[in-house]
């Protein structure tokens, strides 16, 4: 049995044994937000076993934790083109400086965005303005990223873990 560790904003974090879970809510460092039917019984105490817990405190760290690299800025774009809004697969797209390199754009994760190739190449070396291309949506340093990056695939999902965790079907 496993256990689904929620942030505090209750974007799910990682997966942890029941027992890790158990010292956690134990200790104080999570609140119990599902569990299982199954009981543990010990000497001195019998609890649920813990299916989801939440983290009472935040994690500060995490805003440094996400990495800027291509995938987790086509995370943050959810695949798909900033200009015309096409969904696409990983390798059909690529990555746009919107402010052209040339002009002094940075590489950065306020100045990159997830492009078609369609797009790329008619913005070329101008600014979004200049082609008369708005972006969708102003590119931001990602406090988290969603929760579809969130890989699940190879678990069983417990039932109790559906409300928390969004995947691919
Ligand atoms: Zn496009």
């Amino acid at each position: 049995m496993r256990t689904l560790v929620l942030d505090q904003g209750y974007q799910p974090h990682r997966i942890v044994s029941w027992e890790k879970a158990v010292t956690m809510l134990y200790v104080g460092k999570a609140d119990l937000v599902e569990h299982y039917d199954d009981e543990i019984r010990s000497t001195s105490m019998t609890m649920f076993m813990p299916a989801v817990v939440r983290l009472t405190r935040g994690l500060k760290y995490r805003k440094k934790s996400i990495k800027f690299s291509r995938l987790n800025v086509m995370m943050r774009d959810g695949f798909s083109c900033q200009y015309c809004g096409t969904e696409m697969k990983m390798r059909d797209l690529t990555y746009d400086h919107v402010l052209p390199r040339a002009r002094g754009g940075k590489t950065t994760w306020t100045n990159i965005v997830t492009a078609c190739r369609d797009c790329n190449e008619q913005k070329a070396d101008r600014t979004p303005k200049e082609a008369g291309m708005p972006l969708l949506k102003k590119p931001i340093k990602p406090l988290w990223l969603p929760t579809g990056s969130f890989h699940v695939d190879d678990l069983r999902l417990p039932e109790t873990w559906r409300n928390w965790v969004s995947w691919a079907a």
